[in-house]
């Protein structure tokens, strides 16, 4: 029988532990073996990525190939620059494969770049061998199990995900790991494409110094962030199997938090340490197993007993969101990420442009504000300038370090959406896909919709304060003082409020309330608040009111043509 030459793609599953896919691979006892990364244009190129992010992906990265170099010397992450799509073909010709073997990506473009590449494979006569490892379940299998429709509750989630099956258990990390063969890529090589401005210098090839898919030295290495042309990270967190793990064997430890955890509990305002468990950007990564995890937590709660807390508020009912969130997007591929031609969202006519009475030139209309004011909030409140401390000190954590709390989330999102600015989900979904460390894109998609009250969640008349709710977590403003250093000397009895503020207490402060925060930034000055929220509050209430009342979603007709402006 020929030898098994083995390629394994790592792209989701960035861990040895409790890899499935990782597993079969191994099992075909290959003869040689290469763990590979390739370049895709799509994340480097099209995606919109922060640099924390990418931080974050070479670390993840980095860990997992001095771990297999601890395995087998010969070995590391080799990382290919070239588009899966083109480069396959070619590898599976050089370097003689006989199997392709990946974890299954359910995202819409991971789906489609995967069947590109199984026709390659299917052409070459390579076997494809692909296995589900990123979800509890195989979100596939959840959509069948329920009916072939996406996912839009816990209990859905939760009857499907039973019927697929138990959730399987801990697959250990190998022990030892096969040589690989022989590597040449003397083919013709598409070089990469001239490079999008992230937040850096633009990158060109010259630049990057890919005179070879194999790197500048010509030897797979992982890139670095000065190679891939970006200025250093801002972020304080760190990726890697290796930190997750322990991460994770810290949180196991302390039984009570483990076995007792309340989402609702948990507070948005704490930071250093985060209240919640910071393993998802780990679990983006697939630095960290989410059925390790999940088993981890639920031993201690079966083990601890009265008093543990259950789904959904639970540590593992968060878990079984995330699967929610994965199986609804695999239900609807890429209009998941949208309204238009999408069923399940409901559709709001998020800050239309007013009507203008042309004999007055008054701007009309009961709960719109014009596109030009509407795109300013917008700008405030990505930038953290919106004049509420609350808003503006987890937008720029968000910004600088890729990470806020859930519930800061909540805040955020309901600000920018049904909750005062009237501005459409997608946009905001868009901020949070460039910064997030963890931006996942069916559940950035799935909570964003849930947020503002488009689909997943519907009771939009609860609506988040952006002064009342963060002062019930965090009296003294930490939060805000340590984001909004403009503030940090204010009373905390203005810290939420600063524009109450009597001016010889801000003058101690130190702090002048001006401008907008964006245009004629000075030393020390804050914005005044963009609007008066209570009045935006009440605005958008009505305004949602009637958008259920009409009851469009994103594949209706009228949505689609248009014809809803008439309604
Ligand atoms: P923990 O509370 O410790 O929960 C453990 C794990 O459960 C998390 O690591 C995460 O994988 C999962 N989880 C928890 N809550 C949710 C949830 N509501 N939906 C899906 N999974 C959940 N999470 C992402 O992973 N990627 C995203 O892009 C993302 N975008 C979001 C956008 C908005 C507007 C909102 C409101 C939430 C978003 N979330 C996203 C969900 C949630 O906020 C984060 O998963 C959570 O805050 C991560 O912190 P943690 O690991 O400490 O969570």
């Amino acid at each position: 029988m020929a030898k098994t030459r083995v390629i394994y793609w790592f792209r989701t599953d960035l861990r040895l532990h409790d890899s499935p896919a990782l597993k079969a691979a191994l099992d075909l006892n290959p003869a040689a073996f290469w763990p590979i990364f390739t370049w895709d244009p799509h994340y480097v190129y099209r995606a919109r990525g922060g640099l924390n992010r990418w931080q974050f992906l070479l670390d993840c990265q980095n860990d997992l190939s001095k771990s297999m170099s601890k395995l087998n010397p010969k070995l590391k992450l080799f990382v290919l620059r070239e588009a899966p799509q083109s480069l396959f073909p070619k590898l599976f010709k050089a370097w003689e494969v006989t199997h392709l073997v990946f974890e299954k990506d359910t995202d819409s473009y991971g789906r489609e770049r995967d069947q590109v590449v199984m026709e390659a494979a299917k052409k070459a006569g390579v076997v494809v061998i692909v296995k589900s490892g990123r979800t509890l379940w195989d979100s596939d299998e959840v959509v069948k199990k329920n009916g072939g429709e996406p996912t839009m509750s816990m209990a859905a989630l939760r009857a499907a995900g039973g019927k697929v099956g138990k959730i399987p258990r801990l697959i250990p990390s190998p022990q030892r790991l096969p040589d690989p063969g022989e590597m040449p890529v003397d083919f013709e090589q598409d070089q990469p494409d001239p490079a999008p401005d992230l937040n850096a210098s633009r990158r060109t090839e010259k630049d990057t110094g890919y005179k070879s898919i194999a790197g500048p030295s010509g030897d797979f290495a992982i890139e670095t962030m000065e190679e891939l042309g970006f200025p250093s990270a801002t972020t304080p967190h760190r990726g890697g199997e290796s930190i997750a793990l322990e991460r994770l064997d810290k949180i196991i430890q302390d039984t009570k938090y483990t076995a007792t955890f309340e989402k609702p509990n948990t507070s948005p305002a704490q930071f250093d340490p985060p209240a919640t468990s910071f393993l998802s950007p780990f679990l983006h990564f697939g630095a960290l197993s989410v059925r390790e995890f999940y088993w981890r937590v639920q031993d201690v709660v079966d083990a601890y007993g009265k008093g543990a807390s259950s789904p959904p508020t639970s540590l593992t009912g968060q878990l079984l969101f995330r699967d929610m969130y994965f199986a609804a997007q695999a239900a609807r591929g890429a209009v998941f990420h949208q309204t238009a031609n999408n069923p399940s969202c409901r559709f709001i006519p998020w800050h239309l442009p007013s009507k203008t009475d042309p004999s007055t030139g008054i701007v009309t209309g009961e709960y719109h504000v014009d596109s030009d004011t509407a795109e300013a909030w917008f700008q405030r409140w990505k930038h953290g300038v919106t004049g509420f401390p609350w808003i503006d000190a987890l937008m720029r954590q968000l910004k600088q370090d890729g990470w806020i709390h859930h519930l800061g989330r909540h805040s955020v999102a309901c600000f920018l959406t049904r909750g005062g600015c009237y501005v459409d989900w997608e946009r905001g979904a868009e901020v949070f896909e460039e910064w997030l460390l963890d931006h996942e894109p069916a559940c950035n998609a799935g909570n964003w919709q849930w947020l503002s009250c488009t689909a997943f969640f519907a009771q939009f008349f609860r609506c988040y304060s952006p002064v009342a709710f963060g002062r019930k977590w965090d009296k003294e403003g930490a939060l805000i003082r340590k984001y909004v250093p403009e503030l940090k000397d204010l009373d905390a009895k203005y810290i939420y409020e600063p524009w109450k503020a009597p001016l010889p207490d801000l003058k101690k402060a130190g702090v002048r309330i001006k401008g907008d925060g964006l245009s004629d930034k000075e030393d020390r000055t804050y914005p005044k608040p963009m609007f008066d929220f209570n009045e935006r509050r009440q605005i958008c209430l009505d305004a949602m009111k009637k958008a259920y009342d009409v009851g469009l979603h994103g594949a209706d007709k009228q949505v689609l043509d248009g014809s809803w402006k008439e309604l």
